[in-house]
């Protein structure tokens, strides 16, 4: 093994892999719990010593965990100590925006947020984003497919990337760039790296579609009294806006009461008291009259009778105020400890019915349960972060059987973006039938024959 580590080191130098306290030092996931177990930690800087590297691990038959901003919620960056971590983070080059094809390449460790700011410093926009957007890196964006708060109007991860490039267990380097958005020759290779969680190769470089930048932006928080009257008014938004409704985010009662009422945080643009509260967000190509069919909008829905309460902010300052309220993610983990997270999909108008079965059954077996339910309910996409005081083996199986149960019984998806890692594993047959998981584990023994790349995650 040390042999192993003295080649490695061969290839990207001194700098470029840490071993002992270096690497338990550091994380290796979201929430942090101790330090990284692993033998080593790589940092290559370049695709070609990602592919040597690579080739001596599958050579040795050494497992290698993907790292990228460490954001992920579902353990799949968690490492062993047998386990070698490649770590993206010397690879963070983010090339020139090519104003014509409207695309930008980018090295997979390069952070979202940087990515977002180098797109708008060009007149564009790149429409990913997430509260971890300071953090988590395109490499792990791709790996993850992840969504977010634009899904509405833009679609996942894998609808903003054009051109892949991904290292192989073998170190072999496919290299599918391409910066067209229509591309019929054969099988989507490149989507076989998207939502694969690092366990069917390495991203280091891609191609991403960038959109026209915005030239209005209305943003506004509403109180709702009822989950009708919620998806009431998503359907009325949708057909109002006129295909400009580019967020639609739903936080329950106990989200904002915890993260807004209870500590009077965020300045409390709107009391505590009602059922449901909506940020939405519409964005377009024309200030003014984007602005008064917003509020036209709005007013229509007052009159209907479907929200009882708003803010629609007044400045860029006031927007941020609103998106930090639905993104204060880690005051909720605080308080709520121990965590547990849930993403989950299911048919709107079936989603109110699953959280009050949730809730009750929690509640039932302990008393003293807390859950907080919030989301991107325009994509039929929740998130529920509960605590039953203990993360022991037996509460958190009966937690899972509990939630996912009732998400079964409505024919629900049991990861709507976060994927499966290691958490969702072993419910992962309450969404894919047998057969896929079969084709599932087919692909991975053939791009990945010893098993390698992110051992035991997803399958
Ligand atoms: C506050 C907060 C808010 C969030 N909000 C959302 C949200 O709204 N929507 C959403 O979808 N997700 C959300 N997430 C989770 C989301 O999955 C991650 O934030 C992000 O997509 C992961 O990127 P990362 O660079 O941190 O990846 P990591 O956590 O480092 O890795 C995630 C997975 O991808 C693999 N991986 C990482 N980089 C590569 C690579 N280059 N090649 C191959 N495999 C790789 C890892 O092995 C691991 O399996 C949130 C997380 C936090 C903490």
């Amino acid at each position: 093994m040390n042999q192993l580590i003295e080649h490695i080191r061969g290839i990207v130098g001194p700098g470029g892999i840490l071993t002992g306290e270096d690497v338990r030092s550091r994380s290796d996931g979201w929430p942090p719990v101790g330090g990284c177990q692993a033998r080593a930690l790589v940092r290559p800087a370049t695709t070609a010593e990602v592919s040597a590297v690579l080739r001596l691990c599958h050579e040795a038959g050494q497992s290698v965990v993907t790292h990228g901003g460490l954001t992920g919620l579902v353990g799949g960056a968690r490492t062993g100590t047998g386990d070698l971590v490649l770590s993206l983070e010397r690879m963070t080059g983010i090339g020139r925006v090519d104003n014509v094809n409207r695309t930008l390449t980018v090295e997979a460790g390069a952070p979202l947020q940087k990515v977002q700011e180098a797109a708008e410093d060009a007149g564009f926009l790149f429409p990913l984003d997430l509260g971890a957007r300071g953090s988590c890196t395109i490499g792990g964006n791709i790996s993850t497919n992840a969504g977010g708060n634009s899904v509405i109007r833009y679609g996942m991860t894998r609808e903003q990337v054009l051109g892949v490039e991904a290292v192989l267990a073998d170190g072999t380097v496919i290299s599918s760039m391409k910066d067209v958005i229509k591309n019929n020759t054969g099988y989507d290779l490149k989507q076989l790296f998207v939502g694969s969680e690092g366990t069917l190769g390495i991203v280091t470089r891609a191609v991403l579609r960038l959109r026209p930048r915005p030239r209005s932006r209305d943003t506004a928080l509403l109180a709702i009294e009822s989950f009708d009257k919620v998806a009431a008014f998503l359907r009325a938004m949708d057909s109002a806006l006129g295909g400009t409704l580019s967020a639609f985010e739903v936080m329950w009662n106990d989200f904002y009461r915890l993260i807004v009422a209870d500590d009077g945080a965020h300045g409390q643009p709107l009391d505590g008291s009602h059922a449901f509260y909506v940020l939405l967000e519409a964005t377009g190509g024309h200030e003014e009259s984007d602005h008064q069919r917003f509020e036209e909008a709005l007013e229509e829905a007052f009159a209907a009778g479907l929200i009882a309460d708003a803010v629609i902010a007044q400045s860029r300052q006031q927007r941020e105020d609103l998106w930090a309220i639905r993104d204060d993610v880690e005051v909720m983990m605080t308080k709520l400890y121990p965590p547990m997270t849930f993403d989950i999909s299911l048919s709107i108008p079936l989603l109110d019915g699953y959280v009050q079965e949730v809730r009750a059954g929690l509640a039932e077996r302990w008393p003293d349960s807390r859950l907080v339910t919030f989301g991107h309910l325009g994509d039929g996409n929740i998130h529920l972060v509960l605590t039953v005081g203990s993360l022991d083996a037996e509460d958190v199986h009966g937690v899972e059987e509990i939630v996912y149960g009732a998400l079964g019984r409505r024919g629900g998806v049991i990861s709507a973006e976060h994927g499966i890692g290691l958490e969702k594993r072993t419910y992962l047959h309450h969404s894919r039938s047998p057969e896929e998981i079969a084709l599932m584990q087919a692909l991975k023994t053939a791009l990945d024959p010893k098993n390698i790349l992110n051992p035991g995650k997803i399958l």
